[in-house]
């Protein structure tokens, strides 16, 4: 298949609504990382998602809408603190699971009874949305287990050859996945997975905000996700990614300590100057950091790096999304001095 690059003009825009509506998939730029959309109430097209990605058919798809009044249609009941969160936090980086209607395919929802219902901001992908007139299951346009992409030459990478198109809309904002919560009480809800809405954004509106074991923490065997992306190994570039949380003096021994031909250290832009080994920065705040962390890992394998140290995020507010997907890259290896 030949895989057409199209830019965000309204003509290519109408040919990527086109090309979902008649049950083909497409990578979408969204304000969180690339997507790769398709008819989420298709099964045909929604398997050629899990075949392009190569994804466990059990984890599910976020199913994205236009606009939160549509949730009704795909769903069977919305508690009321869902429409007070979609009322403040939507359009954005945040999915509501809920119980899912017939009109979503079970292949959509990994087999769950729920779906994941998100509304992006980004005007590329609404305008996809509104025009096929289709919910469109979206999940990060890279090959499984490998980085988010967020850029359009990082999809046409993973994906050239496998999709009909990809739209180019530029860098995603916020580069890491949206926030994804499970609604457990009339205040309460639980954090499946983190993202740019944060634990503290989400305190403002419930009275509790639990953050689920799993998205700091190794499952146990046999122990079960709450959120089926949490069991596997993902974000992962080629090399061996290991997280050193310590100041910047034990972590500069560290490194030089374990230095070789194809160790990189991932640092932070105000460590630069007195960092004596070979690196790449990520930013100083946690929202640089996520805006930057998938592109970097990629990078990384661009130029051949073996082993990469990086200097660990904080874990409060965005930077737990950052340190989220870190500790999955690196399977779980980290370094404490
Ligand atoms: P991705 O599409 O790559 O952003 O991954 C979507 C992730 O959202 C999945 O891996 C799940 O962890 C989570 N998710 C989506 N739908 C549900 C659901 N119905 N219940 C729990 N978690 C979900
Ligand atoms: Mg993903």
């Amino acid at each position: 298949m030949n895989t057409v690059l199209l830019s965000d003009s309204n003509n290519e825009l109408e040919k990527a609504s086109d090309l979902i509506r008649n049950g083909e998939i497409v990578g979408i730029p969204t304000e969180t990382v690339y997507g790769l959309g398709a008819d989420a109430s298709n099964a045909n097209a929604v398997r050629k998602i899990f075949e392009a990605k190569g994804r466990p058919a059990d984890n599910p798809l976020i199913v994205h809408l236009a606009d939160f009044s549509q949730a009704k249609d795909f769903t069977t009941y919305i508690p009321e603190l869902a429409y007070e969160l979609a009322e403040r936090f939507c359009p954005g980086p945040l999915t509501i699971v809920l119980p899912k209607n017939k009109k979503i395919p079970m292949i959509t929802s990994g087999g769950l009874d729920t779906i994941g219902i998100r509304i992006p901001s980004h005007p590329v992908m609404h305008r996809i949305i509104e025009l096929s007139g289709r919910p469109i299951a979206a999940p990060s346009a890279n090959t499984s287990g490998y980085p988010s992409p967020t850029l359009a030459e990082h999809v046409m990478r993973d994906m050239n050859g496998k999709i009909a198109a990809v739209v180019d809309g530029g860098c995603s904002e916020f580069g890491v996945e949206s926030t994804v919560i499970a609604i457990e009480g009339k205040s309460s809800v639980r954090i499946l997975r983190p993202g740019c809405v944060t634990k503290e954004m989400l305190s403002e509106l419930c009275s509790e905000v639990i953050i689920d074991h799993a998205i700091l923490h190794e499952l146990e065997a046999g122990q079960k996700a709450a959120s089926p992306g949490m069991k596997y190994k993902h974000y992962s570039p080629k090399a061996n990614i290991i997280i050193v949380d310590s100041d910047l003096d034990s972590f500069i021994a560290y490194v030089g300590a374990n230095i070789n031909d194809d160790v990189y250290s991932l640092i932070f832009d105000k460590d630069k100057d007195l960092f004596p080994y070979r690196y790449m920065t990520y930013g100083n705040d946690s929202s640089e950091q996520a805006h930057l962390l998938f592109q970097r890992l990629r990078e990384l394998d661009d130029v051949g790096a073996g082993k990469v140290f990086v200097r660990a995020p904080k874990t409060e507010g965005v930077g737990l999304a950052v340190y989220n997907r870190l500790i999955r890259a690196a399977g779980f290896e980290v370094i404490r001095i």
